[in-house]
């Protein structure tokens, strides 16, 4: 009984330092538009890059033409054609998948352009389009690593991240290097624009919907970027473009305020990973961590009691629950939790736990999900907030909220945690409710766009194209 006691005790502590109350959401978008101002004053104003994308127009709808594009950041890289008719057409992509081959990854970077070039070469042959046109086709190539943009279609790469290491690569020109491995090939094509995947979601948000300010990606990792106006970029003095605007990557996973809802768990799979102090944020909320953090704390209930059995080593491996694992258990609605006993057995190496315990994880995986889902609603709001969007007037704005009428507001989003875990979906749906309030939330619609990465850049080489 007294061990059973203790378990309580863990899921409390729990619960209380996961707290997300209106009042603490609330000081979680103020904290959110704050950085996202320090972030446009100065070059490392802020823990948000706030990193210039030169995108000064979005898909309206009315592009016509064939364009292409290429999606490189993960171990799978995509080859896209899109045909538009004009007047906001269906976008109904082509699109080839193709693993990038290891040594690929590692190796030079002409090797790795070249296979991309090669790629994309049999691609446009088996689309019947002519490799040899006279006239130059426009290309979005979409290569979601750091960055650093120097204009809409070029910009310097600062890091390799996830399983790419190509020493020659880093400092150098991107969009240049894949333009000479295409020259290499033949191909009659420009690369138009270069850009991160959460821009390519925006376009593609805004090519369906014009209210389309901001995009949010809450997948394996989270970022957000959004449409500002360029006097509102204070680090870019003097900073032009004739639409008066620009796309901004806040790169928000990297976000981070004391207001955030830290437990020891958290302070735990940050000092474990391989960038303490990094993406604080993304560490709260996106896929690649929310299993890990639902791990640690049933290991240490399972240290502290005996409820789950002598203590498991499967819980000891870092990542041995994986997310979709996670909301299984969350969302698995029979009355003795069956689903939730067969992962506990299956993944975690726990057999026989009594309901009770099982309820008790699925509580857990309730909580943690609902902390990460409520952050989430909170930096959309702290978005919407900086660009007079939430209903307040703006960041210095004294006006009531009587006064302002409210536009009609759209965010694009994209996903697996939201697509595909309801529980986070309602809870990220919920917290939009509580924070804005029903008058002003009655505006705010979210889109779900469906691969924006690439769609989306296809989009953007049109709107960018040099013919207009
Ligand atoms: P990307 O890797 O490009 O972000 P996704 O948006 O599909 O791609 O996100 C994949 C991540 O989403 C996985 O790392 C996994 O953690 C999580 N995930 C996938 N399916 C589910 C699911 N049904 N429920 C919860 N999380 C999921």
């Amino acid at each position: 009984r007294k061990k059973w006691k203790r378990v309580v005790g863990v899921l409390k502590e729990l619960e209380e330092s996961c707290e997300t109350t209106v009042g603490r959401l609330r000081q979680v978008v103020d904290a959110m538009a704050v950085e996202m101002h320090a972030g446009l004053a100065s070059e490392g104003g802020s823990k948000l890059k706030m990193l210039l994308t030169f995108v000064d127009n979005l898909p309206s709808g009315s592009e016509k033409g064939i364009f292409y594009a290429l999606d490189l950041g993960g171990t799978n890289f995509r080859v896209l054609r899109v045909e538009l008719g004009g007047q906001r057409s269906n976008v109904d992509p082509d699109v080839e998948q193709q693993p990038i081959p290891e040594q690929l990854m590692t190796g030079r970077s002409e090797d790795l352009f070249d296979f991309i070039a090669s790629t994309l070469h049999r691609f446009v042959e088996k689309g019947n389009d002519s490799v040899q046109y006279s006239i130059t086709k426009e290309l979005g190539f979409t290569f979601s690593f750091p960055v650093k943009q120097t204009s809409v279609s070029s910009g310097v790469l600062i890091k390799w991240t996830k399983a790419f290491a190509i020493k020659d690569m880093v400092g150098k020109e991107v969009a240049g290097a894949l333009q000479q491995a295409l020259a290499r090939k033949g191909l009659n094509m420009r690369v138009a624009v270069l850009v991160n995947d959460t821009v390519g979601t925006l376009a593609l948000g805004h090519y369906h919907d014009a209210d389309t300010v901001a995009a949010v990606i809450i997948g394996t990792g989270t970022n957000a970027c959004y449409w500002e106006r360029t006097d509102a970029i204070i680090k870019c003095q003097g900073l032009l473009t004739t639409s008066g605007g620009m796309v901004v990557n806040m790169e928000w996973g990297n976000f981070w305020s004391s207001h955030l809802p830290r437990t020891s768990y958290d302070i735990d799979l940050d000092a474990e990973s391989p960038n303490p102090n990094d993406q604080g944020f993304e560490k709260m909320i996106s896929g690649m961590y929310l299993g890990d953090i639902v791990r640690r704390v049933i290991l240490r209930m399972s240290e502290e009691s005996d409820i789950f059995g002598p203590v498991s080593s499967r819980l000891y491996v870092p990542f041995a629950l994986r997310t979709p694992a996670m909301a299984a258990m969350h969302e698995d609605d029979s009355p003795e939790l069956t689903e939730v006993a067969r992962i506990l057995q299956d993944v975690l190496d726990i057999p026989d736990v009594p309901l009770k315990a099982r309820k008790l994880v699925v509580k857990i995986c309730d909580v943690v999900t609902r902390r990460a889902a409520r952050l989430a609603a909170a930096g959309i709001v702290g978005i919407l907030k900086k660009i007079g969007r939430d209903g307040s007037g703006g960041i210095a704005g004294g006006r009531s909220r009587s006064d302002i009428k409210m536009r009609r507001t759209a965010v694009a989003v994209e996903g697996s945690l939201y697509t595909q875990y309801t529980m986070f979906r309602e809870y990220l749906h919920e917290a939009l409710h509580e924070i804005l309030g029903e008058d002003i939330v009655r505006h705010v619609v979210i889109n779900v766009t469906e691969d924006g990465s690439g769609t989306g850049a296809a989009l953007l080489a049109a709107s960018h194209s040099s013919s207009g």
